[in-house]
């Protein structure tokens, strides 16, 4: 295996990666990677590359030989988790079926868009459509209610577009003006496979454009949306007929299994007061080939060659970057994941999972938790009385790791060896039963959002608990043969990064129990919000690529994570270092190498297709912005790698940011 699959030797840094040409005063994003950057290049099959990426891929072949494993299992049961991941494997890589079946198996769903006449058939074919797992016109999910988490309710959302953020339809800059001209040849292909005529195309071509143009000016934009209160419109049925009578709402819900409810969540209610218009003021025509579209486009992975190359060629190369398909078997295995992950997590926990790893972290935890009580009772512009109920807050924060208590598990969920594209649609009609079955049910503290070979991690607000999967309780992030710098500089960071997410300008608006409700004075509230400013400001002037700037305001809450995760991990490390005696490792001392570590875990090389994509549509700033971005409001960086005015990562102490 390549040398980049493994971590390096054993000190958890490996200064060959450093490019000393850098000064780390200057850019430590380059100083500290440099050298790794430039010994790995993007693999063709990738857009971006580096640590988190180099582990997912090891992570994939550990999968790998899971499944392939799983696949020579002909013993295993009906139901049991080697025979469903058997299953999809066998029929994910049969490619000569797909090829045979071209795109017969979409043949009656086609068939029932096209038998839609007048705009009343379109509800029905829509809650048809999204309980089969295809996309249109919005969203519908069941998930906690934010204001009374213990309940669950429908929440009914924006949705509908094909690329990746309204912004796309809508903008004048080159790259957008690029995308949609891409993206028309695109759908123009799409369909030319499908069989129609040269003139239907360019047809079908103008219909989806007029609708998704239509559903995107009727959007909240990526920062829009992250206002929480304005997302919060609780609409009783009547309510909402009222506002977007063009739907009828009762017939939907009846039709999508949930039968007519009491209240739900409208995200967007200009949106939805749109899509009733719509219904109406759009001809039949067009809709059939809107929905046709989304089906298709929805499908393509599953269908033969012919339309999984055109959809790749568009997503894959126009909107990342990405020169070369990834392998089959590579594709099949993320599939897998993403479907019936748990009992993929089951067979991977068996294998690879150190439990030594998790006592370890647990306690790394405990001591991330406990500097940040520190901090906050040291805090000298937050009052006594919101101090106290954030050390509540704080104090009331649960956590997962590795891998759940208690599995979900799929009873009554049938795959069979027959096609992949029936596999896909039969976990689509069991997932969508199991969140309809949440309505009637409690919130499940006990319930996952991501399965354990994922190399992530995530706070959720609504039940105030952070989730570190086992995927991700290994090297570069956490290598329990490191010395605590490298391991407090990477999981320490990202630990802390989940913690602060509990306290970033949107988590701080949930109170200690997960309820969206205020607990700030109004004077405290202010200066938080002055001080999330100063971040916002500072990453609006990083300029990412060909001239285009980081987004300030889309990317607050993750920065303030950011920076308040690193200052969190710093102060944790030298606390569990009072103690020990300081050994400096090739040559940098143990604080040197906290910061080593951190930088380690953040390195990547994107391709300018899918930064540019990201800086629209993702809310994490750019890898260098994310190391070089909260070092520089760090003291504590400046101390340690001596940085002084003049110095490209110097801030005048008045100038840096200062929460957590
Ligand atoms: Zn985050």
């Amino acid at each position: 295996m390549a040398r980049t699959m493994t971590q390096p030797k054993n000190n958890g840094f490996d200064v060959s990666d450093i490019d000393t040409s850098v000064r780390p005063q200057d850019d430590f994003f380059h100083y500290a990677s440099g050298d790794w950057l430039k010994k790995n290049p993007i693999p063709a099959t990738e857009a971006i590359w580096g640590s988190f990426y180099v582990l997912r891929k090891d992570n994939k072949n550990k999968l790998k030989a899971i499944v392939e494993e799983a696949a020579q299992d002909k013993s295993a049961k009906q139901g049991s988790d080697a025979q469903m991941v058997r299953n999809l494997y066998a029929t994910g890589m049969d490619e000569a079926r797909r090829e045979r079946d071209g795109v017969t198996p979409l043949r009656p769903i086609f068939e029932k868009i096209n038998s839609i006449r007048s705009a009343e058939d379109i509800i029905p074919l829509l809650a048809f459509l999204h309980h089969t797992g295809f996309g249109g016109l919005f969203g519908f999910y069941i998930d906690q209610d934010e204001r009374l988490n213990d309940k669950n309710i429908i929440y009914l959302a924006q949705s509908g577009l094909s690329l990746p953020d309204r912004d796309y339809y809508l903008n004048d800059d080159e790259e957008s003006k690029r995308v949609r001209v891409e993206y028309r040849k695109h759908v123009l292909a799409m369909f030319k496979l499908l069989g129609r005529s040269p003139k239907e195309c360019g047809i079908a071509v103008e219909s989806i454009m007029n609708i998704e143009t239509d559903l995107a000016k009727h959007s909240m934009t990526k920062v829009e949306q992250r206002d929480i209160e304005a997302q919060y419109n609780k609409r009783t049925i009547p309510k909402l007929t009222k506002e977007a009578p063009g739907v009828d709402w009762a017939k939907y819900f009846k039709l999508a299994g949930v039968g007519v409810p009491k209240e739900i969540i409208v995200a967007q209610p200009i949106f939805m007061k749109r899509t009733g218009e719509m219904l109406t003021e759009i001809s039949i025509a067009e809709w059939k080939d809107y929905f046709t579209w989304h089906v298709l486009s929805g499908s393509a992975g599953f269908l033969n060659k012919t339309f999984v190359n055109e959809n790749f060629r568009f997503y894959g190369t126009v909107l990342s970057g990405i020169k070369k398909q990834r392998p089959l078997w590579e594709k099949v295995v993320g599939f897998i994941d993403g479907s019936v992950g748990e009992a993929l997590s089951k067979l991977y926990i068996k294998r690879h999972f150190n439990h030594e790893a998790k006592k370890k972290i647990d306690t790394l935890v405990d001591n991330l938790f406990s500097a940040y009580e520190t901090r906050i009772k040291a805090l000298d512009w937050m009052s006594p009385k919101t101090k106290r109920l954030a050390l509540k807050k704080l104090h009331s924060m649960t956590r997962k790791l590795a891998y759940p208590d208690k599995w979900k598990g799929y009873k009554g969920l049938v795959l069979r060896d027959d096609s992949h594209f029936e596999n896909f649609r039969r976990i689509q009609e069991f997932e969508w039963k199991r969140m309809i079955g949440k309505l009637k049910k409690k919130p499940d503290p006990k319930e996952w959002h991501l399965t354990v070979p994922t190399v992530n991690a995530y706070y959720n607000p609504v039940m105030n608990e952070i989730v570190f999967p086992a995927g991700i309780m290994q090297p570069p992030f956490f290598d329990p043969a490191a010395d605590d710098a490298v391991n407090y500089g990477g999981i320490g960071a990202v630990i802390g990064h989940e913690i602060t997410h509990g306290f970033d300008d949107q988590g701080c608006q949930f109170d200690h129990t997960g309820n969206f409700k205020n607990w700030w004075t109004e004077e405290d509230k202010k200066k938080f919000t002055k001080k999330a400013k100063v971040i916002e400001d500072q990453f609006n002037e990083y300029v990412a690529v060909d001239g285009i700037k980081v987004n300030g305001a889309l990317t607050v809450g993750e920065n303030i994570a950011d920076f308040g995760g690193l200052t969190l991990a710093f102060a944790a490390f030298q606390k569990s270092q009072k103690r020990k005696k300081k050994v400096a490792i090739d040559g940098f001392t143990p604080e040197q190498r906290f910061f080593l570590g951190f930088a380690c875990t953040e390195r990547d090389l994107v391709r300018p297709e899918l930064l540019k994509k990201l800086l629209v549509t993702d809310p994490h700033s750019p890898g260098i912005f994310r190391v070089n971005g909260p070092l520089s409001n760090m003291p504590e960086f400046a101390e340690v790698w001596n940085v002084k005015r003049g110095d490209k990562l110097y801030r005048d102490p008045k100038d840096r940011a200062r929460i957590w």
